[in-house]
């Protein structure tokens, strides 16, 4: 059994539905479905949860929300006719007007998905289950992931396909509650954990997890398989590809997650696993799996003679940082000296009073502060003890004139995370694409 999951941009149209049942209808083993939204069409068309947000400040604001509605229905409209669906819209619609007025704004923001699913089972001839019966909540905002399974119980033995709106849940089958932005690639993961899928196909428009930014790389190789951990690191550092939180319910079960493109469904696209031995040996990975990384951090450098020697004072430079709530990114380390290395953005606001807290309690000899700093990470699971990777990476850094500021190497051995001045971000990944990725393939 697979769980398939489709994006939004995967359902922006009847061409796109069209699409979906192809897929859907190529592998007989493809029965359980999840989507999303209805989303753009082009690059400046707008995305339904987008619009039902709008609609949801609208209401705030007591500003008339026809036009926004009656856009929202009009896309699903155009898809009900192309399709010849036999869904009653118009009484939906109704029924969200009244809803929304009592209901809360996780209701109104959710109907995307539901009317979504709705028309896609109608087509696939598949059974809708509402996602407000089966994805259960506990009032702590988690998913009860046992009382998920017994609601499923109730729809055993599958008869035919299932289609589940993604996103959403209830607490008590009662207030509905969505999850955080992207959700629905969790509510495809929290399926394949409940039934136990061979594999966890994400549908969206990229053929796969390239190796680096197609914005700073010119055509990035598509990584065939990656590991989850690899792929922590690489989101982490900034790849988008999927909602974080998606990975963890599939994870322990080391189910595969299949990232594909529904425009280009004959490309196998990427296959994330918990463990790649068994693919390695029979294609042995890149030294590096993908280059990601992020732009506008902040160095604080604290010097004192003989910190080496001063036990507790990491304790109390994190404890100043907790009090302030900035997380450290990275923490290289002299003899004399530390570094505490944070997002910009993030101590704009308490920076001063920061530093004075470290002054007075740290006691430091001098303090430099240095911004508009990068860090890139270099993340591959072939990295894992092969001699001579850093070494090399950074001669060929220095043979291009880029200064680097800062390294560091995680203890597993899967990434080297260099710290370079924004101004040779785009060009550093440029240059180990180019020669690591590139080259060898
Ligand atoms: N429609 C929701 C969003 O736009 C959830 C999803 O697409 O996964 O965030």
């Amino acid at each position: 059994m697979k769980i398939v999951k489709f994006g939004g941009s995967s359902l922006a149209d009847a061409t796109c539905f069209q699409k979906v049942k192809n897929i859907i209808e190529s592998d007989p083993s493809r029965k359980i479905v999840v989507v999303s939204a209805i989303g753009k069409r082009k690059k400046d068309d707008n995305k339904i949860t987008d619009l039902l947000y709008l609609c949801h400040a609208h209401l705030q604001y007591g500003v008339s929300t026809e036009n926004i509605l009656s856009m929202i229905e009009e896309r699903y409209r155009c898809i009900k006719d192309d399709l010849h669906l036999s869904i009653d819209l118009h009484h939906e619609f109704e029924i969200i007007r009244q809803n929304m007025m009592k209901e809360n704004i996780d209701y109104l923001v959710s109907r995307g998905e539901y009317l979504c699913a709705k028309m896609m089972s109608e087509y696939l001839g598949y059974q809708f289950i509402d996602a407000k019966d089966v994805i259960l909540f506990d009032y702590n905002g988690k998913i009860n992931i046992e009382k998920t399974k017994e609601a499923f119980h109730k729809f055993m033995p599958l008869h035919t396909g299932i289609v589940v709106p993604g996103f959403y849940g209830s607490i008590n089958h009662q207030r509905i509650k969505i999850m955080a932005r992207g959700g629905s690639d969790i509510t495809g993961s929290i399926l394949a954990d409940l039934f136990d899928a061979t594999v966890y196909e994400n549908w969206s428009d990229v053929s796969g997890i390239l190796a680096a930014d197609p914005k700073i790389v010119h055509e990035p190789k598509r990584i065939e398989s990656i590991t989850y951990n690899e792929l922590r690191e690489l989101s982490y550092m900034g790849a988008n590809v999927l909602h974080d939180e998606a990975v963890f319910p599939v994870r322990e079960k080391n189910i595969p997650i299949n990232i594909r493109n529904t425009f280009e469904p004959d490309n196998p696209g990427t296959m994330i696993l918990n463990d790649c031995s068994e693919l390695d040996k029979k294609h042995p990975p890149h030294t590096i799996t993908g280059i990601a990384g992020k732009k506008d951090f902040t160095s604080i450098t604290i010097y004192k003679k003989g910190i080496s020697n001063e036990s507790g004072i990491a304790l109390k430079a994190f404890q100043i940082l907790e009090k302030y709530k900035i997380s450290i990114e990275n923490m290289p380390c002299g003899i004399d000296s530390f570094s505490l290395i944070v997002s910009s953005s993030k101590i704009a606001d308490c920076l001063y009073e920061m530093l004075s807290d470290i002054k007075e309690i740290l006691q430091p000899d001098s303090i430099r502060i240095s911004d508009s700093l990068s860090l890139i990470a270099v993340v591959g699971r072939g990295m894992v003890k092969n001699t001579g990777i850093s070494g090399k990476i950074f001669g060929e850094l220095g043979a291009h004139q880029i200064n680097i500021q800062t390294i560091s190497q995680g203890a597993d051995e899967l990434n080297i995370i260099v710290g370079v001045h924004n101004d040779d971000f785009e060009k550093t990944i440029q240059v180990i694409y180019e020669k690591f990725i590139r080259r060898i393939s």
